[in-house]
């Protein structure tokens, strides 16, 4: 569940962002929504715990982020989000295996193979293991990611325009994939996107349009 309160946030030399308040309950969807700037990111941020708002509060998987020292929030991030950020993060010099293993260094459990090699297989990517990043195609990359972020099942899983370069074939893969490992999970999905096709895919899913919330931010 994700639970936000009269949540601001401040940047530097930037704007001053309001949000509306959520209820998101476990196992069901968000669609974050709106134009590029208007703080899709910033709210993604905020709700993983990688920076602090100005104002207001959040539980997130029944966590009260304000009780979390920095190593306690790094900690807590590793076991209960799945983070699918835009830029994929696939560390270059390491080969799928081993970015996977990455997941479990920062969440200090002890790397479990077996694990990693289901999470490949469930997302079609296991014959992938040895590769590079710089050797996968556009959508297996977000495969990969996508198994990374889901390698520990976390209670909430976090994507950040996950169709934004990928062609329609691949969006709709991309899509339909985390709706369906979310669910598998019982995991809470947010997707953060300004494309119109992403509305569409979620629309077309009859179990996720049920528990579907959409939060629309404007542009500051
Ligand atoms: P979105 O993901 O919806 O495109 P962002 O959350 O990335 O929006 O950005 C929201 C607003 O905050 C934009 O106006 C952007 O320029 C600004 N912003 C983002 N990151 C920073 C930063 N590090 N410093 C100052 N302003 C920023
Ligand atoms: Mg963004």
């Amino acid at each position: 569940m994700i639970q936000t309160q009269g949540l601001c946030f401040q940047y530097a030399m930037g704007p001053a962002l309001v949000f509306a308040d959520v209820l998101v309950p476990q196992a069901s969807v968000l669609l974050l929504s709106g134009p590029s700037g208007s703080g899709k990111s910033t709210w993604l941020a905020l709700v993983a715990g990688l920076v602090a708002p100005s104002s207001g509060h959040l539980t997130v998987a029944n966590q009260d982020l304000r009780a979390l020292n920095k190593i306690a929030s790094d900690a807590w991030r590793a076991k209960a989000i799945g983070f699918l950020p835009q830029k994929l993060h696939l560390s270059a010099a390491l080969t799928v295996q081993q970015n996977m293993a990455l997941a479990y260094w920062a969440s200090g459990n002890a790397e479990n193979p077996q694990r990693i090699a289901e999470t490949l297989a469930a997302l079609n990517v296991l014959e992938l293991t040895d590769r590079l990043p710089a050797q996968l195609s556009g959508g297996q990359a977000q495969r990969v990611a996508l198994a990374r972020a889901l390698l520990l099942k976390p209670q909430v899983i976090l994507a950040d325009e996950p169709t934004a370069s990928l062609d329609d074939d691949a969006a709709l893969d991309a899509v339909r994939l985390l709706l369906t490992q979310a669910r598998l999970h019982a995991a809470t999905l947010v997707i953060a996107s300004h494309d119109a096709r992403v509305a569409t895919l979620i629309a077309q899913d009859v179990v996720a349009q049920k528990s579907l919330q959409r939060l629309m931010l404007i542009h500051h």
